[in-house]
């Protein structure tokens, strides 16, 4: 073979096509400096504070808001440990969100708890990111959400404020009507008789409605308070399915509880609250059920706790609706065609009782069938 070094051409070409890889290779590596530097740009001016770790947990990007956020400097943040970061003491509140302290690693979280730094509020997520199933290193994302929580909270106030000022001509309205059919300002017919009734009822369920309001914003306040003593469970129940006798009787409903044959363990509750949780859901089972319906009560006891139960052969809960059922306002279609009245508000205060007793809530539907709500609470030991 000649040798390509004596041939001018070959030389040439060749030159030529080593020229070109390399403004190839240049054109690529100037691209890919342009998009770096359009990356770090778009993560530098985010408003959310972004941490970028590498394997060892140690800081590799921070951004503006970050550094602000901690209260650091570029170059101090630079290749620091994160542990090292989430110990400084204007950062704890977020290292019980992103460390598990039992396995001492960072936690992958979505969206977890707003934390307070300086009366800000956040909303941290943490991504592990992974290579291959090889761990590459963790991306934090610090969102800040202080605005929507003010929002959130005068809007809490305002309908605790405007529900308070509601309830006080509602009782006067509801006392007034009274005396009225009680005779106290002379005799009525019955046509009035008829429409005071009516009227009595439409304020009842504004009363009710007002109260839902606040018990509501009492909750999302903290202010709902608990005047806990050790009941028995049993005497609430009954308690309540005597009170709504009336109902059940109007509706013709078959209501089967039998009080259990032996004493059932105790537990500790706000009676007046706990009287809420129960009459929530027998009145839903009623007011779900078509007339002649069928509900049964049941409680129960494990070792850890006591266990009550309603089952009624009602209209049921849509399989696509049952996620947000103990949403606030939430009400699922299939009742609001019924046209029952509701606020949608007596489960989301229902499930808040229950958590705060330390206990659990969840139901059983199927659609035409019926409905088994069940909750438990701890034994008070
Ligand atoms: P409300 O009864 O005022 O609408 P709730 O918060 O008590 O509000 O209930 C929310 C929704 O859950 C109801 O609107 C209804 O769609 C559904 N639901 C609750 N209990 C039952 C039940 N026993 N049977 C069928 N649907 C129910």
């Amino acid at each position: 073979m000649e040798n390509i070094l004596n041939n001018p051409d070959e030389l040439r070409k060749v030159r030529a096509a080593l020229l070109n890889i390399l403004e190839d290779t240049d054109d690529l590596r100037r691209s890919a400096v342009d998009e770096r530097n359009k990356t770090t740009a778009i993560i530098e001016n985010l408003t959310d504070g972004v941490i970028l770790l590498n394997r060892k947990k140690q800081i590799e990007i921070i951004n503006s808001s970050a550094v602000d956020l901690f209260s650091l400097d570029k170059k101090t943040a630079a290749g620091m440990c994160f542990l090292d970061l989430v110990n400084r003491d204007n950062a704890n509140q977020f290292r019980s969100i992103l460390i598990d302290e039992d396995k001492k690693r960072i936690k992958s979280t979505y969206r977890e708890g707003a934390t307070a730094i300086n009366d800000l509020h956040f909303e941290i997520t943490s991504v592990l990111l992974k290579d291959n199933e090889e761990e590459k290193g963790f991306l934090i994302i610090f969102h800040d959400v202080t605005k929507e929580k003010l929002i959130e909270k005068m809007k809490t106030e305002f309908v605790s404020v405007a529900a308070h000022q509601l309830r006080t001509p509602l009782s006067a309205i509801k006392w007034t009507i009274q005396m009225i059919l009680d005779g106290d300002s002379g005799e009525i017919n019955e046509e009035q008789r008829d429409l005071l009734g009516k009227t009595y009822l439409s304020n009842e369920r504004m009363i009710v409605l007002i109260n839902d309001l606040l018990n509501v914003s009492r909750i999302e306040e903290g202010r709902l308070l608990y005047n806990q003593e050790i009941s028995q469970l049993e005497d609430i129940v009954e308690e309540i399915i005597n009170s709504s006798g009336e109902l059940i009787k109007i509706k013709k409903m078959n209501v089967d509880y039998k009080k259990p044959e032996k004493l059932l363990p105790k537990v500790k509750v706000d009676k007046e609250k706990m009287g809420v949780v129960i009459q929530n859901l027998l009145e839903n089972a009623i007011k779900y059920t078509p007339e002649s319906g069928n509900i049964k009560i049941t409680i129960e006891s494990d070792n850890k706790n006591v266990i009550f139960k309603i089952k009624d052969s009602g209209v049921g809960i849509p399989k696509n609706q049952q996620d947000r059922i103990f949403t606030k306002f939430f009400r699922a279609e299939n009742v609001t065609r019924m046209e029952t009245d509701g606020t949608g508000l007596g489960l989301y205060t229902t499930k808040n009782i229950v958590q705060a007793h330390k206990g659990e809530i969840w139901f059983e539907s199927e659609e035409n069938k019926g409905t088994a709500f069940y909750f438990t609470l701890p034994i008070n030991k």
